[in-house]
């Protein structure tokens, strides 16, 4: 057997010209505003993506670079001026933020409503409670693409591999709203091949290249690599190791091609949502 590849990257494309398409029409630009504090490589790279996401799509973006040395209050002051400010749909803060800047404090200032990463606890909240304004956008990644390939969690066991505040948890509580019966496991799981072996659809985010071996993988099992590691070579990967359990899923994601793109389209999808949200007011 050898599984579908599910292209992340075709069907980001194809979100990303929808939500082109439904800015065409309206009579006010969507705004996104994408605080960057200093100057971390991996960040800049992250926020020069955003920025081509929001051109490709239509979305303004109010760039916003800070220097190193960027006091608590000064973010904090920004992130205020953005609350207020009518062409702001959605906020976002790069992170992470140098030592002196406490993230939480930066994050919980953010308006729910124009948080379209989902990180402020009254979304996480909402997410819990199957109200979210938004869905933090790796894990609708994980969602959309599923939805893209008729593949339906309900009633199936989805084994969740991390449960941090971003990524493991959110998931797992998308899926178990719809249906699925989900088992999160983490670093101080015992025997994590049992649990893996037991998933119809396994989401791996942890971070660790080569975790999961095919022999971790139920045959027909549905895989979804949410990690971006680098391997020896420097060349992005993921945790799942990729040709092996090709031969023994039905569908898995590749490492890159597969989440990363969906993560960058669906905040997109956030922005034009909180822009809609905001008009119908
Ligand atoms: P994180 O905060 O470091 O969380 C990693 C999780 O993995 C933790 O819950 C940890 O358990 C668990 N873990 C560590 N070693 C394990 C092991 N041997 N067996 C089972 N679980 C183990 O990372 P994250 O932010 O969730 O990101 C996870 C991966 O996804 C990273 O590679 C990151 O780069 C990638 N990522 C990708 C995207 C995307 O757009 N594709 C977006 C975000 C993140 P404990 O809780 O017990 O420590």
């Amino acid at each position: 057997m050898s599984a579908v590849v599910m292209d992340g990257k075709g069907l980001a494309e194809k979100v990303k010209a929808q939500i082109r398409e439904k800015v065409s029409k309206m009579r006010r630009q969507p705004g996104l505003a994408v605080i960057l504090v200093g100057a971390d490589p991996a960040s800049q790279v992250y926020v020069r993506n955003k920025e081509k996401d929001c051109e490709e799509c239509g979305i303004q973006c109010y760039d916003y670079r800070l220097p190193q040395d960027t006091t608590q209050e000064e973010v904090l002051a920004l992130v205020t001026k953005m609350n207020n400010c009518d062409a702001v749909d959605g906020i976002l803060v790069q992170l992470p933020l140098p030592s002196q800047i406490n993230e939480r404090v930066v994050l919980e200032a953010i308006a729910p409503e124009k948080d379209v990463d989902a990180f402020h606890p009254e979304n996480v909240g909402r997410i819990m409670q199957g109200q979210a304004y938004y869905k933090p956008c790796t894990p609708a990644g994980v969602m959309e693409m599923l939805h893209e390939y008729g593949i339906d969690p309900a009633g199936k066991h989805c084994v969740v591999v991390g449960r941090s505040n971003i990524v493991g948890k959110p998931t797992a509580m998308l899926l178990l709203h719809e249906n699925a019966t989900v088992t999160i496991c983490h670093s101080k799981t015992p025997d994590l091949k049992a649990h893996c072996c037991q998933a119809d659809i396994l989401v791996c985010a942890v971070g660790k290249q080569g975790l999961i071996t095919a022999d971790m993988v139920k045959p027909g099992a549905v895989v979804v690599d949410v990690a971006m590691n680098r391997n020896e070579m420097g060349k992005l990967c993921g945790d799942v190791e990729f040709a092996p359990v090709c031969e023994v899923a039905s569908y898995i994601t590749p490492v890159p091609g597969g989440v990363g793109p969906m993560t960058r389209a669906m905040l997109m999808e956030n922005t034009y949502q909180a822009s809609q949200r905001r008009n119908s007011k």
